[in-house]
């Protein structure tokens, strides 16, 4: 597994390649672009070049992710067009990026109830994969199921996958945290649960890892990282999930807690000394 973190690229995107490298990643995740926004700004050619040059100098890998506002599920027809648009620059930056794919978290159906909300999640996607045409592909995150998130089990994550029109340009990032609350697994059971998700199909199309522990217990569906080993999944339980071989050539990256981003390089090297 490639390990690393969340980098920010508020000082541009060569500068967070260059924050990744010194804190120690392999793999780094990145917005690609403001995320309390949907008017993002395109990636700068000639910086996005520079920054793929440097990942390639290193030997990094990057994944991208959307802004939290987007929802795929949403039934304002406004709303979903700005969230086509806003996803196709996504897709779009993480391309120039050279990021191995776009996470983007599942739908939330706001009270239509899940079947609305899973189809018009698909349908929302069919329209994003014509308006995107090119390489990247979207990751599509599971969720802790936090008021009406769908994505809390990998069946429907599968499902969506399977009704899209080009199931191939859709993949998956498994978040820890989110699972663990979700009430997916619990780390004695994790050996399982991969045997389970690996019968389903689920790990042929996993692209990138959140390792997160989680601020709250196993299936309060609240969605709150926690360092890790000081949340429920806990020392053992992190150690468990690294151990197990399940994120074998695949980016890890934490999207835990910080104050600064410079913090990430000893929790990294922690999440480093439970693999031995
Ligand atoms: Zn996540
Ligand atoms: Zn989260």
């Amino acid at each position: 597994m490639r390990l690393g973190c969340h980098i920010s690229i508020s000082k541009g995107f060569p500068k967070a390649v260059e924050n990744a490298h010194k804190l120690g990643c392999e793999a780094f995740q990145f917005f690609t672009k403001n995320p309390r926004g949907f008017k993002g700004k395109s990636a700068d050619p000639e910086a996005a070049a520079q920054g793929r040059a440097l990942m390639a100098e290193y030997g990094l890998v990057a994944v991208a992710h959307a802004p939290y506002i987007t929802n795929l599920s949403t039934p304002d027809p406004e709303l979903q067009a700005i969230s086509i648009a806003s996803l196709k620059q996504d897709l779009e930056n993480a391309e120039a990026y050279g990021a191995i794919g776009c996470v983007c978290h599942m739908g939330k159906h706001v009270g239509e109830g899940e079947a609305y909300g899973m189809a018009r999640m698909v349908e929302t996607l069919n329209r994003l994969l014509e308006a995107y045409t090119g390489p990247c592909q979207l990751l599509l995150e599971n969720t802790a199921g936090q008021g009406t998130e769908l994505g809390t089990r990998l069946e429907e994550l599968m499902e969506v996958r399977s009704r899209v029109e080009q199931p191939e340009r859709i993949g998956f990032c498994f978040d820890t945290c989110h699972g663990f609350a979700a009430g997916m697994y619990r780390p004695e059971e994790w050996e399982d649960f991969v045997a389970h998700a690996r019968s389903i199909g689920y790990w042929d199309h996993l692209k990138a890892v959140h390792l997160n522990d989680s601020k709250f217990d196993h299936g309060s569906r609240k969605d709150r990282h926690a360092n890790l080993g000081k949340g429920f999944i806990g020392e053992a339980g992190i150690a468990r999930l690294l151990r197990s071989g399940a994120f074998e050539g695949l980016p890890v990256v934490l999207e835990t807690p910080v104050k600064d981003e410079a913090e990430y390089g000893p929790e990294i090297e922690y999440a480093r000394s439970l693999l031995q």
